[in-house]
């Protein structure tokens, strides 16, 4: 079987689960304990893995909060900033994942107002509608880096300086961009999310990168989970070490492997793009951008071919969806809103590639 549907997750790289399951074993300590080496070894294996973390961001390691994954970090910041402004005003864009518009929906209907900017065919946000859109009643800004269904990229930079410039909050949905691009955090993004089930890690982990404040002071934010102390007050509950180290070592993988990764899987989509053009002709459509796209995301329509059908009958063959496994029981919000028609986004298909998966049989099963 081959494996195409690695924007909903990833498999376990072998170096991930061996760092991993020391820690399900003898290293069971809790690292809120003191006094003795088990609880002593737990602690330290969190900083080391919170440094390997900020390695990836360009961030400081007492700015990455462990949390069970993006849906988590992104729930966080979002009631987390709410409870603590006077403001009411928070700007996302209309394809963000549903982690990001469902709370933004949540919050509405608790008296906040949201601006959802409209992207472009490509699945892109304009910059400058942000500047527009701000006003002096907004606190939140927050955009994805890459999308989910399509794989375009988001212009981070010049938004994070536009947010900076008129001192509100943004908010960086990292999840499909680590391993990619490069995430190093540019001066403006005031936090960021992601999970380790993205990048060959396990699942039930991830971070909120959480920047402190130009003065260098961490920012407040009301947790989204009270209790104990831990990761600096911001979300309480005993550490799952080992996640936490299986998180650390695929973040130090992303690092070690960057380039040779990204040209595996550049050639792999070349090949599969290459494959359905040859296969499909003229019956095949392309949704993704081509350019302004991470590589190993295709999201394409065939013609006259229901995808439901078409998933099905290759299930046996190649793993794929139609979009994002997180709303899988309606039509793709993100497909509509590059301007796709209902009968096209029922004929379409993502394909997302892994620099770990062999696709040689691919030929002859399309
Ligand atoms: N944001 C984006 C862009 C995603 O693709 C996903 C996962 N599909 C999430 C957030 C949520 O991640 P998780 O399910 O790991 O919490």
């Amino acid at each position: 079987m081959i494996y195409l549907d690695n924007n909903a997750t990833t498999k376990v790289l072998p170096e991930v689960r061996d760092a991993m399951v020391k820690y399900l074993t003898d290293e069971y300590g809790n690292p809120s304990s003191k006094y003795y080496q088990l609880a002593i070894n737990a602690k330290k294996s969190i900083d080391d893995a919170r440094r390997n973390v900020s390695k990836l961001f360009s961030c400081d390691a007492d700015e990455v909060i462990f949390t069970s994954g993006s849906t988590e970090s992104n729930n966080m910041i979002f009631k987390g900033l709410a409870d603590l402004t006077n403001k009411r005003h928070i700007i996302i864009s209309n394809i963000e994942h549903p982690s990001i518009m469902e709370t933004a929906k949540f919050l509405e209907k608790h008296g906040y107002r949201i601006t959802y900017i409209e992207v472009n065919s490509c699945g892109v946000v304009d910059p400058s509608k942000i500047e527009s859109a701000i006003d002096d009643d907004t606190f939140l800004v927050s955009t994805m880096w890459v999308n989910n269904e399509l794989g375009s990229i988001n212009d981070i930079s010049t938004m994070a300086a536009i947010c900076k410039n008129k001192g509100v909050y943004y908010h960086v949905d990292a999840t499909q961009a680590v391993g990619k691009i490069d995430v190093a955090l540019p001066n403006g993004v005031t936090s960021a999310s992601f999970s380790a089930h993205k990048i060959y890690g396990p699942k039930g982990v991830g971070a909120l990168i959480l920047k402190k404040d130009c003065d260098g002071i961490p920012i407040k934010l009301t947790p989204l989970i009270h209790g104990g102390e831990q990761e600096f007050g911001y979300r309480a509950g005993t550490q799952g070490v080992h996640n936490i180290i299986g998180l650390s070592k695929a973040c130090e993988i992303v690092l070690r492997d960057f380039l040779i990764n990204v040209k595996k899987i550049r050639e792999k989509e070349d090949i599969v793009y290459d494959l359905l053009k040859n296969k499909l002709g003229d019956q095949i459509v392309f949704n993704s951008p081509m350019t302004n796209k991470v590589a190993g995301v295709l999201n394409f329509q065939i013609k006259g071919v229901k995808n439901v059908i078409f998933l099905n009958k290759i299930s046996e063959f190649i793993a794929a969806s139609s979009g994002s496994a997180c709303s899988i029981t309606h039509p793709s919000y993100t497909l509509k809103a590059i301007g796709l028609t209902d009968s096209e986004i029922e004929n379409s298909i993502r394909f997302s590639l892994s620099p770990y998966e062999d696709i040689t049989e691919l030929e002859d099963i399309l």
